[in-house]
Protein backbone atom coordinates (compact mmCIF):
# COMPACT_ATOMS: atom_id res chain seq x y z
CA UNK A 1 0.00 0.00 0.00
CA UNK A 2 3.06 2.70 1.20
CA UNK A 3 4.26 1.79 -2.64
CA UNK A 4 0.64 3.12 -4.29
CA UNK A 5 0.63 5.73 -2.54
CA UNK A 6 4.47 6.48 -2.69
CA UNK A 7 3.92 6.20 -6.46
CA UNK A 8 1.23 8.47 -6.97
CA UNK A 9 3.63 11.38 -5.24
CA UNK A 10 6.24 10.42 -6.91
CA UNK A 11 4.00 11.53 -10.44
CA UNK A 12 3.20 14.66 -8.83
CA UNK A 13 -0.11 13.66 -7.52
CA UNK A 14 -1.29 14.75 -4.06
CA UNK A 15 -1.14 12.26 -1.04
CA UNK A 16 -4.04 10.19 -1.15
CA UNK A 17 -6.37 12.11 1.76
CA UNK A 18 -9.69 10.70 3.30
CA UNK A 19 -12.32 13.17 4.67
CA UNK A 20 -14.02 11.77 7.98
CA UNK A 21 -17.08 13.38 8.37
CA UNK A 22 -18.61 13.70 11.89
CA UNK A 23 -22.27 13.50 12.71
CA UNK A 24 -20.64 14.59 16.53
CA UNK A 25 -17.90 13.18 18.52
CA UNK A 26 -18.29 10.77 21.47
CA UNK A 27 -15.26 9.74 23.28
CA UNK A 28 -15.20 5.69 22.35
CA UNK A 29 -16.03 6.94 18.29
CA UNK A 30 -12.82 9.68 18.64
CA UNK A 31 -10.92 7.02 19.92
CA UNK A 32 -11.49 4.81 17.08
CA UNK A 33 -10.96 7.22 14.26
CA UNK A 34 -7.94 8.76 16.43
CA UNK A 35 -6.74 4.87 15.58
CA UNK A 36 -7.66 5.43 11.84
CA UNK A 37 -5.39 8.22 11.55
CA UNK A 38 -2.31 6.76 13.21
CA UNK A 39 -2.75 3.59 10.68
CA UNK A 40 -3.31 6.08 7.89
CA UNK A 41 0.04 7.74 8.37
CA UNK A 42 2.19 5.12 8.71
CA UNK A 43 0.36 4.09 5.56
CA UNK A 44 1.98 7.30 4.18
CA UNK A 45 -2.03 8.53 3.80
CA UNK A 46 -3.18 12.05 4.72
CA UNK A 47 -6.69 12.14 6.78
CA UNK A 48 -8.62 15.19 8.51
CA UNK A 49 -11.64 15.49 10.52
CA UNK A 50 -14.28 17.80 9.79
CA UNK A 51 -17.63 17.95 11.77
CA UNK A 52 -20.51 20.05 10.40
CA UNK A 53 -21.62 23.33 12.53
CA UNK A 54 -24.93 22.07 14.11
CA UNK A 55 -26.22 18.64 14.59
CA UNK A 56 -28.96 19.76 11.90
CA UNK A 57 -28.96 17.90 8.24
CA UNK A 58 -28.71 21.26 5.87
CA UNK A 59 -25.36 21.46 8.40
CA UNK A 60 -24.16 17.86 7.40
CA UNK A 61 -25.15 18.38 3.93
CA UNK A 62 -23.67 21.31 3.03
CA UNK A 63 -20.49 20.38 4.79
CA UNK A 64 -20.36 17.04 2.96
CA UNK A 65 -20.55 19.46 -0.39
CA UNK A 66 -17.95 21.35 1.13
CA UNK A 67 -16.14 18.30 1.06
CA UNK A 68 -17.04 17.27 -2.20
CA UNK A 69 -15.80 20.21 -3.90
CA UNK A 70 -12.29 20.09 -2.54
CA UNK A 71 -9.92 18.47 -5.03
CA UNK A 72 -7.40 17.66 -2.04
CA UNK A 73 -9.83 15.49 -0.99
CA UNK A 74 -10.26 11.41 -2.33
CA UNK A 75 -12.24 9.90 0.11
CA UNK A 76 -14.55 10.53 2.18
CA UNK A 77 -16.10 8.39 5.16
CA UNK A 78 -19.13 9.61 7.01
CA UNK A 79 -19.45 7.78 10.77
CA UNK A 80 -21.99 5.90 11.46
CA UNK A 81 -24.38 5.65 13.54
CA UNK A 82 -25.18 9.44 12.74
CA UNK A 83 -26.74 11.51 15.45
CA UNK A 84 -30.16 12.19 15.37
CA UNK A 85 -31.91 14.30 13.45
CA UNK A 86 -28.98 13.26 11.32
CA UNK A 87 -29.80 10.73 8.29
CA UNK A 88 -27.18 8.98 6.60
CA UNK A 89 -29.69 8.19 3.27
CA UNK A 90 -30.53 11.96 2.96
CA UNK A 91 -26.59 12.69 3.17
CA UNK A 92 -25.51 10.26 0.79
CA UNK A 93 -27.20 12.14 -1.54
CA UNK A 94 -24.42 14.95 -1.07
CA UNK A 95 -21.97 11.79 -1.36
CA UNK A 96 -20.06 12.20 -4.97
CA UNK A 97 -19.81 8.03 -6.17
CA UNK A 98 -16.29 8.91 -7.00
CA UNK A 99 -15.31 10.28 -3.23
CA UNK A 100 -17.50 7.18 -1.63
CA UNK A 101 -14.53 5.25 0.34
CA UNK A 102 -16.88 3.17 2.11
CA UNK A 103 -18.65 2.21 -0.63
CA UNK A 104 -22.14 3.04 0.70
CA UNK A 105 -23.49 5.21 -2.05
CA UNK A 106 -26.41 3.08 -3.91
CA UNK A 107 -24.24 2.93 -7.29
CA UNK A 108 -21.66 0.68 -5.44
CA UNK A 109 -24.51 -0.99 -3.53
CA UNK A 110 -25.69 -1.57 -7.31
CA UNK A 111 -23.23 -2.89 -9.46
CA UNK A 112 -22.33 -5.39 -6.02
CA UNK A 113 -25.31 -6.72 -6.62
CA UNK A 114 -24.86 -7.19 -9.73
CA UNK A 115 -22.07 -9.13 -9.28
CA UNK A 116 -19.52 -6.41 -10.44
CA UNK A 117 -17.69 -4.86 -7.11
CA UNK A 118 -16.40 -1.61 -7.54
CA UNK A 119 -15.88 0.00 -4.08
CA UNK A 120 -17.38 -2.31 -1.47
CA UNK A 121 -17.39 -1.82 2.76
CA UNK A 122 -14.27 -2.63 3.77
CA UNK A 123 -15.82 -4.52 6.42
CA UNK A 124 -17.03 -7.43 4.92
CA UNK A 125 -13.95 -6.70 2.43
CA UNK A 126 -12.00 -7.45 5.57
CA UNK A 127 -14.07 -10.84 6.23
CA UNK A 128 -12.60 -11.93 2.67
CA UNK A 129 -9.61 -11.11 2.90
CA UNK A 130 -8.76 -13.00 6.14
CA UNK A 131 -10.54 -15.95 4.72
CA UNK A 132 -8.33 -15.99 1.83
CA UNK A 133 -4.88 -15.01 3.53
CA UNK A 134 -5.77 -18.14 5.21
CA UNK A 135 -6.39 -20.62 2.09
CA UNK A 136 -9.72 -21.22 2.77
CA UNK A 137 -11.67 -22.08 -0.19
CA UNK A 138 -15.50 -20.80 -0.50
CA UNK A 139 -16.81 -23.13 -3.64
CA UNK A 140 -19.32 -25.00 -2.79
CA UNK A 141 -19.45 -24.38 0.90
CA UNK A 142 -22.36 -23.40 3.05
CA UNK A 143 -21.71 -20.24 4.32
CA UNK A 144 -24.29 -18.42 6.83
CA UNK A 145 -24.55 -15.24 7.74
CA UNK A 146 -26.35 -13.37 10.67
CA UNK A 147 -27.39 -10.27 9.77
CA UNK A 148 -28.30 -7.91 6.69
CA UNK A 149 -27.35 -4.66 7.18
CA UNK A 150 -26.20 -2.70 4.13
CA UNK A 151 -22.87 -2.24 5.65
CA UNK A 152 -21.85 -5.48 6.62
CA UNK A 153 -24.32 -8.33 6.24
CA UNK A 154 -26.01 -7.42 2.50
CA UNK A 155 -22.50 -6.79 1.05
CA UNK A 156 -21.22 -10.13 2.44
CA UNK A 157 -24.11 -11.83 0.40
CA UNK A 158 -22.56 -10.78 -2.80
CA UNK A 159 -19.15 -11.50 -1.76
CA UNK A 160 -19.57 -14.90 -0.78
CA UNK A 161 -21.81 -15.76 -3.77
CA UNK A 162 -19.05 -14.27 -6.18
CA UNK A 163 -16.73 -16.74 -4.56
CA UNK A 164 -19.18 -19.84 -5.49
CA UNK A 165 -20.12 -20.41 -1.89
CA UNK A 166 -23.98 -21.19 -1.19
CA UNK A 167 -25.12 -18.14 1.14
CA UNK A 168 -28.22 -18.23 3.67
CA UNK A 169 -28.62 -14.65 5.75
CA UNK A 170 -30.08 -15.24 8.90
CA UNK A 171 -31.88 -11.77 10.55
CA UNK A 172 -33.90 -11.09 13.79
CA UNK A 173 -37.03 -12.91 12.16
CA UNK A 174 -34.96 -16.13 11.90
CA UNK A 175 -36.99 -18.71 13.25
CA UNK A 176 -34.35 -21.50 15.08
CA UNK A 177 -31.05 -19.52 14.36
CA UNK A 178 -29.65 -22.44 15.57
CA UNK A 179 -30.52 -24.74 13.20
CA UNK A 180 -29.24 -22.32 10.25
CA UNK A 181 -25.96 -21.80 12.14
CA UNK A 182 -25.34 -25.42 12.54
CA UNK A 183 -25.35 -26.06 8.93
CA UNK A 184 -22.84 -23.45 8.12
CA UNK A 185 -19.01 -24.46 7.02
CA UNK A 186 -18.54 -20.82 7.65
CA UNK A 187 -19.95 -18.83 9.58
CA UNK A 188 -20.34 -14.93 9.31
CA UNK A 189 -21.83 -13.00 12.24
CA UNK A 190 -23.32 -9.60 11.82
CA UNK A 191 -25.15 -9.21 14.63
CA UNK A 192 -24.26 -6.97 17.32
CA UNK A 193 -25.09 -8.79 20.31
CA UNK A 194 -22.39 -10.09 22.99
CA UNK A 195 -22.18 -14.25 23.08
CA UNK A 196 -25.22 -14.78 20.67
CA UNK A 197 -23.87 -17.86 19.17
CA UNK A 198 -22.50 -20.30 21.43
CA UNK A 199 -20.65 -23.62 20.90
CA UNK A 200 -23.67 -25.73 21.11
CA UNK A 201 -24.72 -23.42 17.81
CA UNK A 202 -21.75 -24.10 15.04
CA UNK A 203 -20.91 -26.96 13.50
CA UNK A 204 -17.61 -29.13 14.50
CA UNK A 205 -14.96 -28.14 12.19
CA UNK A 206 -16.71 -24.71 10.90
CA UNK A 207 -14.92 -21.50 10.17
CA UNK A 208 -16.03 -18.32 12.38
CA UNK A 209 -15.54 -14.78 11.02
CA UNK A 210 -17.05 -12.57 14.02
CA UNK A 211 -17.80 -8.92 12.62
CA UNK A 212 -19.32 -7.95 15.82
CA UNK A 213 -18.23 -5.27 18.44
CA UNK A 214 -20.05 -4.92 21.33
CA UNK A 215 -19.19 -3.14 24.27
CA UNK A 216 -20.25 -4.28 28.27
CA UNK A 217 -18.80 -2.01 30.62
CA UNK A 218 -15.17 -1.96 29.97
CA UNK A 219 -14.51 -4.70 27.71
CA UNK A 220 -14.99 -5.69 24.05
CA UNK A 221 -17.34 -8.96 22.68
CA UNK A 222 -17.80 -10.38 19.43
CA UNK A 223 -21.28 -12.09 18.46
CA UNK A 224 -19.72 -15.56 19.20
CA UNK A 225 -19.14 -16.88 23.04
CA UNK A 226 -15.54 -16.99 22.27
CA UNK A 227 -14.36 -19.70 24.78
CA UNK A 228 -17.69 -22.00 23.73
CA UNK A 229 -17.24 -21.49 19.80
CA UNK A 230 -13.64 -22.32 19.70
CA UNK A 231 -14.22 -25.36 21.05
CA UNK A 232 -15.58 -26.52 18.13
CA UNK A 233 -14.66 -24.57 15.41
CA UNK A 234 -12.11 -24.92 13.36
CA UNK A 235 -10.73 -21.35 12.69
CA UNK A 236 -12.74 -18.26 14.67
CA UNK A 237 -11.59 -14.33 14.71
CA UNK A 238 -11.08 -12.63 18.21
CA UNK A 239 -12.47 -9.44 19.45
CA UNK A 240 -10.93 -7.20 19.41
CA UNK A 241 -8.14 -8.03 17.16
CA UNK A 242 -9.67 -10.04 14.57
CA UNK A 243 -11.67 -7.97 12.00
CA UNK A 244 -11.42 -4.88 12.86
CA UNK A 245 -7.93 -4.04 12.30
CA UNK A 246 -8.15 -5.14 8.34
CA UNK A 247 -11.36 -3.39 8.15
CA UNK A 248 -8.61 -0.03 8.67
CA UNK A 249 -6.55 -1.68 6.20
CA UNK A 250 -9.06 -2.15 3.47
CA UNK A 251 -10.11 1.27 4.28
CA UNK A 252 -6.84 2.22 3.13
CA UNK A 253 -7.00 0.45 0.09
CA UNK A 254 -10.36 2.06 -1.27
CA UNK A 255 -8.82 5.29 -0.22
CA UNK A 256 -5.42 4.22 -2.67
CA UNK A 257 -7.99 3.07 -5.05
CA UNK A 258 -10.19 6.10 -5.50
CA UNK A 259 -6.84 8.05 -5.36
CA UNK A 260 -5.94 6.36 -8.25
CA UNK A 261 -8.65 6.66 -10.73
CA UNK A 262 -8.80 10.81 -9.70
CA UNK A 263 -5.14 10.43 -10.96
P1 LIG B 1 -27.02 -3.42 12.44
O1 LIG B 1 -27.63 -3.23 13.79
O2 LIG B 1 -27.24 -2.42 11.37
O3 LIG B 1 -27.50 -4.83 11.87
C1 LIG B 1 -27.56 -5.96 12.69
C2 LIG B 1 -28.21 -7.10 11.91
O4 LIG B 1 -28.19 -8.25 12.73
C3 LIG B 1 -29.63 -6.83 11.51
O5 LIG B 1 -29.80 -7.17 10.15
C4 LIG B 1 -30.46 -7.76 12.39
O6 LIG B 1 -31.56 -8.33 11.70
C5 LIG B 1 -29.46 -8.84 12.77
N1 LIG B 1 -29.69 -9.32 14.14
C6 LIG B 1 -29.67 -8.60 15.28
N2 LIG B 1 -29.95 -9.39 16.34
C7 LIG B 1 -30.15 -10.62 15.85
C8 LIG B 1 -30.48 -11.88 16.45
N3 LIG B 1 -30.70 -11.97 17.78
N4 LIG B 1 -30.62 -12.95 15.65
C9 LIG B 1 -30.44 -12.86 14.31
N5 LIG B 1 -30.11 -11.69 13.68
C10 LIG B 1 -29.97 -10.60 14.45
O7 LIG B 1 -25.46 -3.63 12.71
P2 LIG B 1 -24.19 -3.51 11.70
O8 LIG B 1 -23.88 -2.08 11.46
O9 LIG B 1 -24.35 -4.44 10.57
O10 LIG B 1 -23.06 -4.09 12.65
C11 LIG B 1 -23.10 -5.43 13.10
C12 LIG B 1 -21.99 -5.65 14.10
O11 LIG B 1 -20.75 -5.48 13.43
C13 LIG B 1 -21.99 -4.62 15.25
O12 LIG B 1 -21.52 -5.25 16.42
C14 LIG B 1 -21.00 -3.59 14.79
O13 LIG B 1 -20.40 -2.90 15.88
C15 LIG B 1 -20.00 -4.47 14.08
N6 LIG B 1 -19.21 -3.76 13.08
C16 LIG B 1 -17.90 -4.08 13.04
C17 LIG B 1 -17.06 -3.45 12.16
C18 LIG B 1 -15.62 -3.86 12.14
O14 LIG B 1 -14.77 -3.15 11.63
N7 LIG B 1 -15.28 -5.04 12.65
C19 LIG B 1 -17.57 -2.48 11.29
C20 LIG B 1 -18.94 -2.21 11.28
C21 LIG B 1 -19.74 -2.87 12.20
Amino acid sequence: MERRAASLTAGGFPLPCLAIVEGASDPASAAYLRQIQRQFERHGLATVRRQPERVEQSALDALLDDVAADTSVHGILVTQPLPAPLKLDAALLHLPVAKDVEGVHPWHAGVLAQGRPSIVPSTPLAGMEILKANGIALRGKHAVIVGRSPIVGRPLIQLLLLQDATVTVCHTRTVDLASVTRQADVLLLAAGRADLIDGSMVKSGAVVIDFGINVVGDTLFGDAHYASVGEVASAITPVPGGVGPVTNAMLARNLIELAERSA
